[in-house]
């Protein structure tokens, strides 16, 4: 890096301009993120061929593929044949917008580390959201956590742990056994009481990258989390779903619990991770 880059840089990130770049960061993320949910279960490369509409294959143009703008001016539908593109585009360009900018708030804005470090967190916990918000959308389409996401990740982030040293080698190789082993041993109790799967091994693997990404002491909180908000929002879900399909009883509807444990995640991530139980205390009301 030149002498003169980091001034510049350490200007450009304190202002103002730091969390626009982010927001426009994780929405282009957000827009290869829909590339990713959209071929990924089908099999294609990300890379070829480039965008076309699902409906007439016309290649999208880059200025009819700008994150959320080309979907507010082309008002949803596509240039050529007028289909209508599902509203499920922009939401997860927000997202990721969203999603990228509370990561460069919790770890550039709010921290106090040297922006060296600050940036190598933003980077590889910027990845990690989009990552959870990929499955997410997976698991809520196809009720599947593909392996070819789910093992390379876990993979690459618990190398990727190591460059930023806050959590021990030993804590994320811990996690990565104790999420999957979790998960295994419930779904086996289950299976032994009742006789029926409920819970997917593919929700023991996103719990190993959770584990593997963030060490052990995050899997409790990502459970207990993700469980709570699951119950909260199941209820909704399922009335929606049997309104929408009468004859399957509720005891059948599958419910996809991996966006719950991702949103566990990211809420351990932002607001608790590297954080002492003392800290935590004092901003809990109640504990
Ligand atoms: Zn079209």
């Amino acid at each position: 890096m030149p002498p003169d880059a980091l001034p510049f840089l350490e200007w450009f990130v304190r202002s103002p301009w730091g969390l626009t770049f982010a927001l426009i960061w994780g929405a282009l993320w957000g827009s290869f993120a829909n590339v990713c949910i959209y071929r990924l279960p089908k099999g294609q490369s990300l890379l070829r061929p480039a965008s076309r509409c699902p409906f007439c294959h016309t290649p999208i143009a880059w200025y009819d593929n700008i994150p959320v703008l080309s979907f507010v001016l082309l008002r949803g539908s596509c240039r050529r044949c007028h289909s209508r593109i599902g509203w499920r585009y922009p939401l997860v360009e927000l997202l990721g917008a969203g999603l990228i900018a509370a990561v460069f708030v919790r770890f550039v804005d709010r921290d106090h580390a040297a922006l060296p470090t600050q940036l190598a967190h933003f980077v590889v916990y910027g990845y990690f959201v989009l990552v959870l918000l990929v499955l997410s959308a997976i698991d809520l389409e196809h009720l599947l956590l593909p392996d070819r996401i789910t093992l390379p990740s876990t993979l690459v982030f618990f190398c990727a742990g190591r460059l930023l040293a806050d959590v021990r080698w030993m804590d994320s190789l811990v996690g990565m056994v104790a999420g999957y082993g979790v998960i295994w041993l419930i779904a086996e109790v289950y299976y032994r009481l009742t006789g029926r799967e409920g819970l997917g091994l593919g929700d023991g693997k996103l719990l190993a990258l959770v584990g593997a990404t963030l060490g052990w002491q995050a899997l409790p909180w990502t459970v207990c989390l993700g469980s709570v908000l699951g119950s909260l929002l199941a209820i909704p879900w399922l009335w929606l779903r049997k309104r929408q399909d009468q004859t399957q009883t509720l005891r059948h509807i599958a419910v996809p619990f991996g966006p719950f444990l991702a949103l566990g995640a990211v809420l351990y991530l932002l607001l608790l991770h590297g954080r002492s139980l003392d800290e935590i205390a004092r901003y809990v009301p109640g504990l």
